[in-house]
């Protein structure tokens, strides 16, 4: 037992967290859960705790004392931090070699970073991350021998249909040898795929966040009824392989069986095929370049249906098109996008404005905040004046559709 590869698991309360947990409680002879963090379902933290024994666990930071009372009332010797601090010495403690970035949107930056620059094993499911600081976090990685590895599906699809050179460094994939041509993002295409623009204006926060082959969190499937996830994951493509925007294309097929593909120029498409479970990307990124069992439901082909591939509506989907826009603008504008898009979908649980409004105010907002270029060595302060600039403004538009 003594080679366990150290985990440490933040945003562990989520749907992500669920996911990871499982194939780590699995396989408890090759990984050590040594720390978690929660920020809402504490008592769901807590049980973890009871199941898994961490080492460390992080709490917000006014709940630290009540947390560590329960801990104790347990049994268990925990220790407790808390905090935007806690989480990242969490990320970069020495103790730990693999960091999982499951935290849900701008919070999960930081500790994201910290994780790079402690030259971690980094498990990205915090995509908002590279959205807002791409070329920081993969300066860092790369400056600090730290390892990125996917597991949005998409990504984790992509990086398992190239070859092991372009996935030890992203740069080779320019190598005419290696002949990559283009990426295919696959999209399920959401709830609304079949309805009009109009059912979509009048769709409640059920209705939206009922994706037809997920179960995730609130936030991204908000982001997956407006397709605003996929021109998120096609930023977060972007960086993960060094593309520009032009190189990636984005497919709708809606039986989510095909995870994404890579286009070759002998005319080859490889592609990753798998039933839609997070298990399955989670469980390869955990014992890459190795193989586990994820416990995902093995694909029964004899059961699928037709698979489908249709090109996507960017004027009922005006979140595409405004990620390509932001990203051929530069990060600055699609850290912008990605904090309207925060301050929208959050306007939209709480029924504030339709779902609708949300393209209405990311374009407001990236065509307004005027921001300046951020440099692969910005500094956490400025990345995030830049998102508190767009989030105030996008605020103020929220404020007058409300
Ligand atoms: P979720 O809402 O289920 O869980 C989010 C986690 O983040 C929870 O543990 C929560 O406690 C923590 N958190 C929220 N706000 C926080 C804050 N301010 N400070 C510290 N912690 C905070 O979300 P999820 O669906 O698990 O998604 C997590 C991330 O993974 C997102 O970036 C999402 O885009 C990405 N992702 C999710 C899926 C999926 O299937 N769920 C797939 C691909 C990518
Ligand atoms: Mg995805």
């Amino acid at each position: 037992m003594t080679d366990r590869q150290r985990i440490a698991v933040l945003g562990a309360t989520g749907s992500i967290g669920d996911s990871t947990l499982a194939i780590l409680a699995a396989h408890r002879d090759d990984f050590e859960v040594y720390a978690l963090s929660g920020y809402q379902r504490l008592d769901k933290l807590l049980q973890l705790c009871q199941k898994f024994k961490p080492s460390r666990v992080c709490v917000p930071l006014d709940k630290v004392d009540e947390f560590a009372a329960k801990l104790m009332q347990a049994g268990l010797a925990t220790e407790v931090i808390g905090g935007i601090a806690g989480l990242d010495d969490m990320a970069s403690d020495s103790a730990v070699d693999t960091v999982v970035a499951a935290i849900v949107g701008a919070a999960g930056l930081p500790s994201t970073l910290a994780a790079a620059r402690a030259g971690k094993r980094i498990l990205l499911a915090n995509k908002e991350a590279l959205v807002m600081a791409g070329q920081v976090l993969i300066s860092l990685v790369k400056t600090h021998g730290a390892t990125l590895l996917p597991i949005d599906s998409e990504h984790n699809a992509i990086f398992q249909c190239l070859p092991p050179s372009i996935q030890q460094d992203n740069s080779q994939i320019h190598q005419p040898y290696h002949g990559v041509r283009k990426l295919w993002l696959t999209a399920s295409g959401g709830p609304f795929l079949h309805h009009s623009f109009e059912h979509m204006q009048q769709a409640g926060v059920a209705e939206a966040i009922k994706h037809p082959n997920w179960s995730m969190g609130q936030k991204i499937s908000v982001d997956s009824a407006t397709m605003m996830n996929k021109g998120l994951e096609l930023i977060e493509a972007c960086h993960l392989f060094d593309l520009s925007e032009d190189k990636i294309n984005v497919v709708i097929h809606p039986q989510s069986i095909i995870h994404s593909m890579v286009e070759y120029s002998d005319g080859s498409f490889l592609a990753q095929l798998g039933s839609p479970d997070m298990k399955t990307p989670i469980a390869h990124a955990l014992s890459y370049p190795k193989r586990i069992d994820s416990g995902a439901q093995p694909l029964d082909l004899f059961a699928l249906s037709a698979l489908e591939f249709i090109a996507p509506d960017l004027q009922k989907f005006a979140c595409l098109r405004l990620a390509r826009q932001a990203m051929q603008a530069g990060t600055q504008a699609t850290n912008v996008l990605n904090a309207a898009n925060e301050i929208a979908v959050a306007a939209f649980l709480q029924q504030r404005i339709r779902l609708t409004d949300i393209a209405a105010i990311n374009e407001q907002t990236l065509n307004q905040v005027v921001v300046p270029a951020l440099a692969s060595d910005a500094s956490i302060e400025d990345i995030l004046a830049i998102d508190q600039a767009a989030r105030r403004y996008a605020e103020t538009v929220v404020a007058q559709l409300a």
